[in-house]
Parts: structure tokens; C-alpha cells; sequence
């Protein structure tokens, strides 16, 4: 069974979906339409501006998303881009977990739709202008689950950039009306500065009163960070760590992971990319690249695609790395399953 459950919705809107929303909506921004030629552009032709440099950083993955972003012109348009993100992921796994970003996605629109998110109250924002987007993206959910019968959750991401502590906070007081549709809690995104994976005070206070309504947290951590970074996560007590794969720079860390059972999820197409030269520098010192190495070491790994589209991969791309490099393919089954199961209190079936 191929369950894919580390994937963000902003990076799975594929080429052939912003085409289609483009086209369907208008959207007249230059990533999408060509003026001089007076048409829109082909799926084919928006791939390159949709996915990674050789060689590219945070900085050039930042930019795809945005690009992607630029369709972001209406809850409508949204809704579609939801769709195709749904169908496209049960097309190519067997179950998945798909994170959010509403904060970002609702500050987008507002400036897609020529208002200033910041002058905007923050109730107004997030009931006015975040909870509908919300609503598009579950109700996509249902009507692809429904249509495909794969199974498929999805969980709310809060970014560290933390652009603004009342908005969030208002932010939080919407979704936990939702929690039943939601399977948890993530903090996630790129930030510079010498603190890469910064943990805001005021944003752990946010998520912590969420959590009584969903208490499933995952964190984003050992990425851009190293292990010290984990050490300061675990004491949040989250259920997964994305990427986490720093850790193995540290044993003392890797026993942490194993004595509270976290869940590692690991994306090697994604850290190929972002931190190739702490990804070599675990694989010469380990004898072995990160996920299998995890692995032996005791940890629980699931493995995920991250961002398609900015990254050209898909789950099945990533099975077969991980294939490759000597992962023990059961194992992993048996650790997403365990996961599944963990977050959503149900088995899936054999
Ligand atoms: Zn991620």
C-alpha cells in the first residue's frame, strides 16, 4: 500500500491544473498568459517556471510556490486547484495526507483581490476570507474521496514566518470549529535569519490551545536545522517530525525519537534538493542515505513527495529511491499504517 504522507497542497498544483484554472478563470497574470501572443500558456510551457533550477535553494523553491500562488484569485479558482491536487495524489498513491497553509492562502487572495491583508480585522479574516477557503478545500476533498474511495486527509499548517499574532490567533478560533474534518496540526515554512526553524512563543500558545481540539502535531524540523533543533520540537510533544533527518547527526536525539516513538517523515527528493550537502555528509558518516539509516536505527519513517510540482517528483519517484537505497520497503509499509492509524484512530484495510 503506498500511503504518501508528507504533501503540501500549494506545491501540488501541477502544470496541467494551473493551465486548466488559468484558462477557466482568466487568469491573465504573465506566469499564466503570454500578452505578446495574446494566448494562454501550455502546461508544457509553464513546467519550467513551475519547478526547480538544478541547483536551486530555499529561495528558487520559495519562488515556484509563488507562481503557483498567482492563481490564487478566487475561492472558486482555489476550489478547482483543490480538486486536481486531490485527484492527482489519489491517482498516484493509495492514501494520503495533504497539509494546508490557510494562513498563506488566505493572505494571497486578499492580495490577489487588491486589498492589503493587514488592514483587514483579523475576524474578518479569518471569517470572512480564511474560513471559505477552508470549506473549498474539504468539501474537494470529499467529493474526490467520494469519487475515488481513496483514503485521503488533511491537516492545517501554521507558518513560523508568524507575519502576524492576532491573525493566527483568530485564525486558530475558526479552524478548531472544523477539527472533525482535520486530522491535526503542522508548523511549517522558510524563514531566514540565524534561527532557521524558529518556534515563536506567541504561535506555540496558538497551537497549544488548537490542540485540545487537535491534538495530532507535526513539526518541521532537523531540515534546515540540525539535531538541536529536533531536541527543541520533541519537547512539544508532536506525533511526526517532517524531514527530522538532521537527527542522525546526533545519537543522543535518535534515542529521543525512538524512546517517544515519533514518527519521521522523510521526503529524499526534497532534501536532495534543499540540503544536499548535510544529506551527503549523514550518508558518508552512516554508511547509508538517511531514511534507510533511520530506520536501522530504530526510528519510525514514513516517507513522503513534499512538493511535487517545485520538486518534479511523485510518490511512486519517491518509492522507487527509496527502493534504491536499501530502504526495508515492509518496514515502512508497517510504519504508515502505524501512523495512519495514530492519526486517525482507524485501521486502514489490509
Ligand atoms: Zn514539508
Amino acid at each position: 500500500m503506498h500511503l504518501d504522507l508528507h504533501r503540501h497542497l500549494e506545491g501540488s498544483h501541477s502544470p496541467e491544473a494551473l493551465a486548466e484554472v488559468a484558462r477557466t478563470f482568466d487568469i491573465r497574470d504573465p506566469v499564466f498568459f503570454d500578452a505578446a501572443a495574446q494566448r494562454f500558456r501550455t502546461a508544457d510551457e509553464l513546467r519550467p517556471a513551475l519547478t526547480m533550477p538544478p541547483g536551486g535553494d530555499a529561495q528558487a523553491f520559495y519562488d515556484c510556490i509563488v507562481k503557483a500562488r498567482a492563481a490564487y484569485v478566487s475561492v472558486d479558482a482555489i476550489a478547482a486547484l483543490a480538486r486536481h491536487a486531490f485527484r492527482e495524489a489519489a491517482a498516484d498513491t493509495d492514501g494520503f495526507e495533504l497539509r494546508i497553509s490557510l494562513f498563506s492562502m488566505t493572505r494571497t487572495l486578499i492580495d490577489q483581490q487588491g486589498g492589503r491583508w493587514r488592514d483587514v480585522a483579523p475576524t474578518v479574516f479569518a471569517e470572512q476570507h480564511a474560513r471559505p477557503i477552508l470549506l473549498a478545500v474539504l468539501a474537494a476533498r470529499d467529493e474526490v474521496h467520494a469519487a475515488t474511495g481513496v483514503p485521503m486527509v488533511v491537516r492545517l499548517g501554521l507558518s513560523r514566518t508568524f507575519e502576524s499574532e492576532p491573525h493566527y490567533r483568530a485564525l486558530g478560533d475558526m479552524v478548531v470549529e472544523h477539527a472533525t474534518r482535520l486530522v491535526g496540526l503542522d508548523v511549517l515554512g522558510i524563514v531566514s535569519g540565524p534561527d532557521r526553524e524558529p518556534l515563536p512563543p506567541a504561535m506555540v500558545d496558538i497551537l497549544q490551545r488548537m490542540r485540545r481540539h487537535l491534538p495530532d502535531l507535526t513539526i518541521h524540523a532537523g531540515e534546515l536545522a540540525g539535531a538541536d533543533s529536533v531536541d527543541r520540537t520533541l519537547a512539544l510533544d508532536p506525533r511526526g517530525i517532517g524531514h527530522g533527518v538532521r537527527s542522525l547527526d546526533s545519537d543522543a536525539t535518535i534515542a529521543r525519537l525512538v524512546d517517544a516513538g515519533v514518527t519521521l517523515e522523510v521526503c529524499p527528493t526534497s532534501n536532495h534538493l534543499l540540503i544536499p550537502d548535510e544529506v551527503a555528509a549523514i550518508t558518508r558518516a552512516r554508511g547509508a542515505a538517511p531514511l534507510p539509516a533511520l530506520q536501522r536505527a530504530g526510528v519510525h519513517c514514513v516517507l513522503g513527495s513534499d512538493d511535487p510540482t517545485p520538486m518534479d517528483t511523485t510518490f511512486r519517484r519517491e518509492l522507487d529511491l527509496a527502493r534504491a537505497a536499501g530502504v526495508d520497503l515492509a518496514r515502512l509499509e508497517a510504519d504508515a499504517r502505524r501512523r495512519w492509524a495514530e492519526m486517525t484512530g482507524a485501521a486502514l484495510p489490509a
